[in-house]
């Protein structure tokens, strides 16, 4: 047995270049000169998922033995190994090209303030001895953006209110609104480090926001991005069905009266209830209007708010160091790519839901400005929304029971039963 090298050094992995070495290689199996091709790493040997297709159509025409050493033996003759070299392929090439990217943009900063390292200082915070230490005057001002923004202001608004006050950016230029944004939603607000806009680890310097605020600003700021979504009806997302378990919804045209919630099919309901909407609305309404009739309503928020914002900020911190432990792990080989993949997707997914949550916590609620003893009078001179925020208050749910054995529209209080919230 003998064997040969092919090697591609110091070629730039993902710019779409020739590497020689690679064409030589395959020349070589193809010309039957080899049967085992051994390589480092997988991402080594193919770096364009183009080339590992290539690679494979060449293994099955030739039968050729591949063995990437870092990764373990991977069997690209069969359907299972070709997937684990696809995803260790599209893996390797993110990463390199996230590497491009930071490289590129620290460049391109470097170029632009013609330093040779680090760029401008933060927003908020000035560099003494190589640390970054807080601008109070900046600080506050950063302090009043986050208050501004939960209060409904736009970030533009800010933005104007910036540029005309003659306040300059670490750069010396006009403000716009991502510069606003980018330094509002920066873990380093809180003192900590970010990876991918991510919070990572506490950091040197100290937090400008407190993490609650923070969470609740980037909530803000991000619903927005997606736009709001207007809800027709009034107990539209609260209301299910007692016979199936499903979210109804809102349908039919017109006003509230002729409208109808609706278990639908086509959202995985049972498609046998319907509930006239408006006689719905104003039972509920009724019922809500009794409570707050009774209760304080400033207290019963304040209450609600402390409550939902400490289980949910324990929970954000839960998944975050779920996160970095995985990432641990991965790095320290306990789990693979696949593993990891497939374990960090439904954290996310958590974490941008909590967030999310977090950020209605106060800042999304439209709660009247009069919130003692609130009557029908008052209650009718509510916007839609503040009437759903006091309805929120206090309803976690709405069931629609069948009538009998029937589920038909016809409305009768019995059929609706509110679920309070604790
Ligand atoms: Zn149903």
């Amino acid at each position: 047995m003998h064997g040969r090298e092919f090697s591609d050094n110091d070629m730039s992995a993902f710019k779409g270049r020739r590497r020689p070495g690679y064409s030589a290689l395959l020349d070589a199996v193809r010309a039957g000169e080899c049967d085992v091709v051994v390589s480092t790493e997988m991402s080594r040997l193919t770096r364009h998922p183009r080339e590992l297709e290539d690679l494979v159509d060449l293994i099955e025409a030739t039968g050729v033995y591949v063995s990437a050493l870092r990764a373990g033996h991977i069997d690209l003759s069969t359907s299972g190994g070709r997937v684990t070299a696809r995803i260790l392929g599209a893996m390797a090439r993110m990463e390199s090209e996230q590497m491009g990217e930071r490289i590129r943009s620290k460049l391109a900063a470097n170029a632009k303030t013609g330093k040779p390292s680090g760029g401008p200082r933060p927003f908020g915070y000035q560099r003494v001895d190589g640390r970054l230490v807080v601008d109070t005057t900046e600080a506050k001002l950063i302090e009043g953006w986050a208050q501004a923004i939960l209060a409904g202001s736009s970030v533009s608004s800010i933005v104007a209110e910036l540029n005309a006050s003659g306040i300059p950016t670490v750069r010396g230029g006009r403000w716009t609104g991502p510069t606003v944004n980018q330094i509002l939603s920066s873990p380093r607000m809180i003192g900590m480090t970010s990876s991918g806009g991510e919070p990572v680890a506490p950091a040197d310097w100290p937090a400008i926001l407190d993490r609650r605020k923070w969470e609740q600003v980037k909530g803000v700021l991000n619903s927005r991005r997606r736009g709001p979504t207007p809800r027709k009806t009034l107990l539209a997302g609260l209301v299910e069905c007692g016979l199936c378990g499903a979210r109804m919804t809102g349908a039919g045209r017109g006003p509230n009266r002729s409208r109808q919630y609706v278990c639908q099919k086509q959202r995985a309901g049972c498609g046998r209830m319907t509930a006239t909407a408006g006689a719905v609305d104003d039972y509920v309404n009724g019922v809500v209007l009794g409570a707050a009739e009774l209760a304080n309503l400033s207290i019963v928020r304040a209450e609600r708010h402390v409550k939902d914002s400490a289980r949910l900020i324990a929970e954000v911190a839960e998944d975050e160091q779920l996160l970095n432990d995985l990432a641990a792990d991965l790095g320290a080989r306990r789990i693979g790519r696949a593993e990891w993949i497939s374990a960090r997707g439904p954290l996310e997914e958590r974490l941008r839901e909590n967030r999310a949550a977090l950020a209605a916590v106060g800042a999304g609620d439209r709660l009247p400005p009069d919130l003692v003893q609130l009557d029908d009078a008052k209650w009718a001179a509510l916007s839609f929304d503040q009437q759903r925020a006091v309805i929120a208050l206090f309803i976690d749910r709405v069931t629609i029971d069948p009538v009998g054995n029937k589920a038909g529209s016809k409305f009768r209080p019995e059929r609706v039963r509110a679920s309070w919230l604790a």
